[in-house]
């Protein structure tokens, strides 16, 4: 069959390999002329595959007017009274519920363990280099109530070493290089198993591997402007560049996948929430970052990556509900002045400060199914864990189109569960 995917970022790739190396014609369009230019291009790093904590929550429900109001809130909403963003927020607060937590947490516990074995072949298969290691996660909690939940939720030892509930102190021991005061910590959970690497070093590898499948074709540079129907199926979309036919279509356009649905005359709940990242040098005196941090109150994860040789720090962060992609330097200069207190690094320097939209689903499930447009499959809506699930949802979404039978519980993961 000849395959279309729109969207060449870290889903689309993922997505172009499983469904070229399953034997399918694959055509990869983007609106940019390289790949991985949108939110897969410098995120957290962080590979999350048993902490998946879901933004929507009770404890987010409860913190969420202090959350949106202090100007240095890790959350901000400035798109005004948009009608999308009315529909996602009822949708929101609905999956805040607790039964709706621990079946969405449920879920992306099995997605999460079919991309760890995923990303591991393909890493393996197509000797991709791109800084992965298990540096093991340790997630810093300073609210008692948090911790507390947190530390119910703790999954057994098991042969991965599961997780270990920590004192202050022992977190202070664990990770030498935080400066944080013992006396403002409630405690931590250490995930040794837990993996980072460099997401857009991942991508240029895979764009490297499928640009030598004789079965891909590229049509970068190329903006996707809609669809175009016959009777009542996708049969092509119209680009920059033309129609392009397909006889499947899968819509991996990140946070404009909304914007196509709608044009196809469906709603898909997937809202863009902007986040930032800067990338640091620490001077070679300083105490090396030896595991991924999550400073849970202040919604920020630290990721020690490798990069030609060097060792540089990823600090990403922030929730604004917001489309434009323009740095605001308020925003990063949070993450500067968290980077100084909690690592002691010196932020004065260039900080490669960056953002991107992430594609949100109100209860932060990805949407991986057939839409109610024939022809049009749907691979989207990853949120916060994207670089953690794309390989999984990409076996998911061959083994949907093949009629496979898949390890990952496909029906959670359907639009209408989130409709
Ligand atoms: C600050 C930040 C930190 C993050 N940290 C982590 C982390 O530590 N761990 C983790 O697992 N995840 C993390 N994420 C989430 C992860 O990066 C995203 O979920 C993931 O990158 C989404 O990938 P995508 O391919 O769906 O979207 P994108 O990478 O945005 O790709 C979508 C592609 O579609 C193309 N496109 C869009 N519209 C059109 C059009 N009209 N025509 C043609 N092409 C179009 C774009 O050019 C783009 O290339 C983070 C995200 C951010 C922003």
């Amino acid at each position: 069959m000849k395959i279309c995917v729109l969207g060449a970022g870290v889903i689309g790739l993922t997505t172009a390999w499983c469904l070229a190396e399953a034997g399918h014609d694959v055509i990869i369009v983007d609106r940019h002329a390289s790949t991985a230019k949108g939110a897969s291009a410098a995120n957290g790093g962080q590979l999350s595959y048993a902490f998946v904590a879901p933004l929507a929550s009770p404890a987010t429900l409860k913190k969420l007017p202090s959350l949106l109001l202090s100007p240095d809130a890790p959350m901000r909403i400035r798109a005004g009274l948009d009608p999308a963003l009315i529909s996602w927020g009822a949708r929101f607060l609905l999956a805040c519920r607790p039964a709706a937590v621990r079946e969405t947490v449920a879920a992306q516990l099995a997605l999460a363990a079919l991309s760890r074995s995923e990303l591991a072949r393909l890493t393996q298969n197509l000797m991709l280099s791109f800084g992965l290691r298990t540096a093991g996660k340790l997630v810093v909690f300073r609210s008692k109530r948090e911790f507390d939940a947190a530390r119910r939720a703790v999954m057994p030892t098991g042969e991965d070493g599961g997780q270990q509930v920590l004192t202050p102190t022992e977190c202070l021991g664990l990770e030498p290089a935080l400066r944080l005061d013992a006396g403002k910590l409630a405690g931590g959970i250490f995930t040794a198993s837990e993996q980072v690497g460099d997401c857009a070093a991942f991508c240029a590898g895979l764009t490297f591997r499928l640009r030598r499948q004789r079965n891909v074709e590229w049509v970068l540079g190329t903006e996707v402007v809609g669809p175009v129907r016959s009777s009542g199926r996708l049969v092509a979309v119209d680009t920059g560049q033309g129609p392009v036919q397909a006889d499947h279509f899968v819509l991996c356009m990140g946070a404009a996948s909304g914007a196509f649905a709608k044009a196809c005359g469906f709603y898909l709940p997937i809202y863009p929430l902007k986040g930032y990242s800067i990338t640091l040098s620490p001077a070679p005196e300083a105490r090396l970052l030896r595991h991924s941090v999550t400073d849970m109150e202040r919604k920020l994860v630290f990721a020690p990556l490798v990069r030609d040789g060097h060792t540089p720090v990823r600090v990403a962060g922030i929730a604004d509900l917001e489309s434009d992609t323009q740095i605001d330097p308020r925003r990063v200069e949070i993450l500067r002045r968290a980077s100084a207190e909690l690592l002691g690094i010196d932020t004065a320097g260039d900080v490669e400060p960056w953002c991107g939209l992430r594609p949100m689903t109100p209860d932060s499930r990805p949407i991986i199914g057939w839409s109610p447009l024939d022809g049009l499959f749907i691979n989207s809506g990853h949120g916060m864990l994207g670089w953690t699930l794309a390989c999984g949802s990409a076996r998911l979404t061959a083994d949907m189109i093949d009629r496979k039978r898949s390890v990952a519980p496909a029906g959670a993961f359907a639009l209408c569960r989130a409709a």
